[in-house]
């Protein structure tokens, strides 16, 4: 399916990607409507670290470490995407501190990923979470995009339908829903999403917001603004926003053994839900359901993929060249071949 410049275009989900792929398609000419309904609350989007780290995730996310190539080619988007919504992108690196023999294995590991050794990584970089999503939603809105506050609960080729019950015309429904569409709801290819529940800790303390990012044992530290970033739990499984103390513990140790000034008692708990595929990158393009293509499943990467992903739906849209990184991400990928 390939839709004219000027057509009417739904985006469920104002994310990350949402906010990304409204932003891009009404940069492509689309008449643009995101709609979300939470929009200005929390989504995993406003809570996330905003690293951009493709050789920490494959260091310390194992679903990741066959990734590395193309989260690299995802972050090397970042310096136009991030010039053109005028945030910053700090170029800080990363620096692995902690026992000497974890240190080792990290140094192998490293080897095996064909990275730099040593215990500073230069490559990964990292914006404000918070503020990029907004500048996303100024600049989609100058773009002439529109944000709506609502659920879009079905679609039909011409048709979405709203929670509320409103129906409203489009030619297609981009799914960026994160984990709120999951189980075949609106595209059956959110059958195999799951979620992991994100408990990340703020800590108000005045740093330097241009030191690296410190990855320890079980965690990292992130500066950013007025406060440090202690993250983040992985819950696998879990779909609910309340702060569980208990699933803290272990980060706050790991925090504590990287840093005993730090009062973590003091710290705010914030709680995001992300939703991965079984291979850890995301679902995107056309689903098996008429005029719906999806944008979700980014795992613990959706800032960084978030200019790519939003380039591929606009080449999926215009019919344009989806470029070397399409196969990988494609929607269907799960589908069991047909006998
Ligand atoms: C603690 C934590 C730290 C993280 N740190 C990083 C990091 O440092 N770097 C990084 O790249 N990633 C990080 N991530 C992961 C990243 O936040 C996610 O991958 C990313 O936010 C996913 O974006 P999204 O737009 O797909 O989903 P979301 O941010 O979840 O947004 C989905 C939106 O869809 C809306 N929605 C749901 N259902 C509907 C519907 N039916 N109709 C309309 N709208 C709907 C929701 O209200 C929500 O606002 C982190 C995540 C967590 C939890």
């Amino acid at each position: 399916m390939k839709l004219q410049s000027g057509a009417r275009v739904a985006v469920a989900g104002a994310g990350a990607l949402g906010s990304a792929v409204t932003l891009r398609l009404a940069r492509l000419g689309f008449q643009v409507t995101a709609f979300d309904p939470s929009l200005g609350h929390v989504n995993a989007s406003s809570v996330a670290a905003g690293m951009l780290a493709p050789v920490s995730e494959a260091l310390f996310d194992p679903p990741s470490r066959d990734h590395l190539d193309v989260m690299r080619r995802a972050r090397n988007l970042w310096p136009d995407f991030a010039a053109a919504l005028g945030v910053r992108l700090v170029r800080s690196g990363v620096r692995i501190e902690g026992a000497e023999g974890w240190r080792r294995e990290v140094a192998v590991r490293l080897d095996a990923l064909g990275a730099p050794a040593g215990a500073f990584i230069d490559e990964d970089w990292r914006i404000d979470a918070r503020q990029t999503l907004e500048a996303l939603h100024e600049a989609a809105r100058n773009a002439g995009a529109t944000f709506q506050s609502a659920a879009v609960r079905a679609f039909e080729p011409g048709l979405a339908t709203l929670a509320d019950g409103r129906r409203e015309a489009f030619e297609a429904l981009v799914l960026a829903t994160g984990p709120g569409v999951r189980g075949g709801d609106l595209a059956p290819e959110t059958r195999v999403l799951t979620p992991i529940k994100g408990q990340i800790l703020r800590l108000s303390m005045q740093g330097d917001d241009e030191a690296p990012v410190v990855r320890g044992e079980g965690v990292y530290l992130a500066p950013g603004g007025a406060a440090l970033a202690i993250g983040a739990t992985m819950e696998h499984g879990r779909d609910d926003l309340a702060p569980d103390r208990a699933a803290t513990k272990a980060l706050r140790a790991a925090a504590a053994a990287l840093r005993p000034d730090l009062d973590l008692d003091q710290a705010e708990v914030e709680v995001g839900v992300r939703v991965t595929t079984p291979d850890g990158l995301p679902l995107v393009g056309w689903s098996q359901a008429p005029g719906v293509l999806i944008a979700v499943g980014a795992r613990r990467n959706g800032w960084l993929f978030a200019p790519l992903v939003a380039d591929l739906v606009g080449a999926y849209l215009t019919g344009d060249n989806l470029g070397q990184d399409a196969a990988a991400m494609d929607a269907r990928r799960f589908e069991k071949p047909k006998t």
